[in-house]
């Protein structure tokens, strides 16, 4: 079976490898799982494993097949799984669990491992092959009618789960009616989290460096949210403006968006950081203004990274939301597909070189 694979630790070594058939006993207790791979949807993760910035391959493997942001429909499956059955269409989490209490506990996302395992990214193979196998504990069924736009699950996931993490913080307030957000970054991540913080009834304002117009601008008003180019109007003139945010979510990995975004934070805000930054780079901030607006201002930063089955739930309903509210949005994020697993090529040229692609995907089966 053929599958899209790197060499860990040899950059750009993307290539097509073979990997044997996965078959339904792979998974004990007769709880297998067997999924077509119908779509699969690559981000700055992907763009950075074939950078050999990171990821492993799993034991007795020399690569990686990548590609974690999954949607298919179910071939088979074991005789005691009750809730899937042939002809679902479905997506699968990314992480697994590994030994802390926050896994046993089924948080995987939340693991103090060292040692954590993704597919796709980290130890385990992804999804950027024909068919997977898994237990139905880390699979999600997704409506047919959601089957244009379900492999925008995983990066859904991501948003739901940073802003989830923001409410249950901020029930240290006892009452807390956050009423203005800002988003900053306009990527696949930026623009999720701009539709579910709307359809949570907030006025958001979503800040990227492009000037408008732009699809993610475009994107961002159909919403009836408000784009604003940092390059017009910086952060810090923004917040002046459409401020006090009581929730920052920073979508860019940029660390000086991350200090900016602490000093222009409402009193009792909070700020949930998301972005991945991979490099090593010096940031000079106003760390003593940062500091006192936190002490006297009662604010919280967060970090927020991967998610488990009940955020993919939630980005379900509320994926079925948008169709509702804002037909046919989530399907504009689907801006570059790339057919077959043989576009491989294809596909890292769009990740790294093309400035307008919104979510780069690839086709793996025709739908059925
Ligand atoms: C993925 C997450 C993952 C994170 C860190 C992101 O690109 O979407 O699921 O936890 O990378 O590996
Ligand atoms: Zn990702």
């Amino acid at each position: 079976m053929k599958a899209v694979a790197v060499f860990p630790g040899k950059p750009n070594s993307i290539h097509l490898a073979d990997l044997p058939e996965p078959k339904l006993d792979d998974v004990p207790y007769r709880r297998g799982v067997l999924v077509k791979v119908l779509r699969v949807g690559v981000d700055g993760t992907d763009k950075e494993i074939n950078d050999a910035e990171y990821g492993d391959a799993p034991e007795g493997y020399d690569f990686l097949v990548t590609g974690h942001e999954s949607f298919g429909r179910v071939l088979e499956v074991g005789e005691n799984v009750r809730d899937l059955q042939p002809g679902d269409y479905v997506v699968a989490t990314v992480r697994r669990p590994g030994n802390s209490i926050y896994d046993r506990i089924g948080t995987y996302d939340l693991t103090t491992d060292e040692t954590y395992y993704e597919r796709g990214i980290n130890l385990l193979h992804g999804y950027l092959t024909e068919r997977y196998v898994d237990d139905p504990e880390y699979i999600i069924k997704v409506p047919a009618a959601l089957k244009e736009v379900g492999v925008l699950l995983e990066p859904t996931s991501v948003a739901e789960k940073g802003i989830e993490q923001a409410y249950e913080i901020q029930r240290r307030l006892k009452v807390w009616r956050p009423q203005r957000a800002a988003v900053v970054g306009a990527g696949t991540l930026g623009l999720l989290a701009t539709l579910i913080l709307r359809l949570r009834g907030l006025e958001v304002t979503t800040l990227a460096r492009t000037e408008p117009p732009t699809l993610n601008s475009e994107l961002v008003e159909a919403l009836g949210a408000r784009y604003v180019s940092t390059r017009r109007k910086p952060l810090k003139e923004a917040a002046r403006e459409y401020g006090p945010f009581d929730i920052i979510f920073e979508a860019t990995g940029a660390s000086i968006v991350a200090f900016e975004s602490m000093e222009l934070l409402g009193k009792n805000g909070v700020l949930v950081l998301t972005g991945i930054s991979g490099g090593d780079s010096m940031v000079e901030i106003p760390g003593d203004h940062i500091m006192l607006g936190f002490v006297l201002g009662n604010k919280v930063a967060v970090g927020s990274v991967n998610a488990n089955r009940t955020h993919f739930e939630r980005g379900v309903q509320d994926m079925a939301l948008a169709e509702a509210y804002h037909p046919g949005w989530p399907a504009r994020l689907l801006t570059h597909p790339v057919k077959g697993l043989e576009g491989y090529e294809e596909m890292i040229r769009l990740l790294t070189e093309e400035k307008n692609a919104v979510k780069v995907f690839v086709e793996v089966n025709a739908h059925v």
